[in-house]
């Protein structure tokens, strides 16, 4: 290997670093907008109990009018009976009473579990709202957090892309470019080092995808400065320190 894969090698373990700071960088932010959606869905169970009572309270409304019209009905129905003139009036007047009486009394114990059902909404209403107020101060801390780290993580990128920029300028513009894309497809893993299988053999694998290399290549690395691609993942083939020196 020469001064091209010497600094690729040292491109690449700058490339590392590079990637690490942005992976922190993005790291922090997405801890604010985990903690944003977490408000938004406890705000939205919020608005849907909020919606629930009103839904239990337009029925409660609704039993508590039939309820009305039904004691109308018994007062009338209480008169009625003192004005009958057969007994059998009378009794068809009763027992008609005495239905309406029932309807109402079981309207009564509906309305009263739906009262139950608003108190328990309301009270899960206040729960759900004391959640928020404290996760919006959750939110509000960790977006001091990260608004401090991401300055501190933007500066220590700045200054690695300066070292790479200085690193790249000393290598060709082929090798660069392939250097580039090969990282752009494996995460900035453009490099993979050559393993030896085994210390007397002459068996060679990619340190990327462990596919075998033949000896030629690991040959002609150990020669020349030239750029050697594994053929089945296309990283930029290196030697290790070992077999470097
Ligand atoms: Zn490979």
């Amino acid at each position: 290997m020469g001064p091209v894969l010497d600094g690729l090698v040292k491109l690449q373990s700058v490339e590392n670093r590079l990637r690490a700071a942005k992976a922190k960088l993005a790291r922090c932010r997405r801890s604010v907008i985990i903690q944003e959606n977490q408000i938004r869905s406890l705000q939205n169970a919020f608005e849907a109990k909020k919606e629930e009572i009103q839904l239990t309270k337009i029925q409660s409304d609704r039993l508590e009018l039939e309820l009305k019209i039904r004691d109308d009905q018994i007062a009338r129905l209480r008169a009625s009976l003192n004005t009958a003139k057969t007994n059998k009036e009378y009794a068809a007047l009763l027992t008609q009473l005495n239905t309406t009486k029932a309807d109402n009394s079981k309207n009564e114990t509906q309305i009263l579990d739906l009262l139950k059902d608003i108190e328990a909404d309301e009270d899960e209403c206040e729960k759900i709202q004391n959640q928020i107020d404290q996760q919006k101060q959750t939110l509000e801390q960790t977006r001091k957090e990260a608004e401090i780290l991401a300055t501190k993580y933007e500066a220590q990128i700045e200054e690695i892309q300066i070292e790479w920029n200085q690193v790249a300028q000393a290598i060709p513009a082929d090798p660069l470019e392939i250097f580039k894309r090969v990282a752009e497809t494996y995460d900035g893993e453009a490099l993979a080092v050559v393993d030896r299988q085994g210390v007397k053999t002459e068996v060679y694998a990619c340190g990327g995808c462990f596919m075998s290399i033949t000896a030629e290549s690991v040959n002609l690395l150990m020669t020349k400065d030239d750029i050697i691609r594994c053929a089945n993942c296309t990283r930029i083939l290196v030697l290790g320190s070992e077999e470097n020196i």
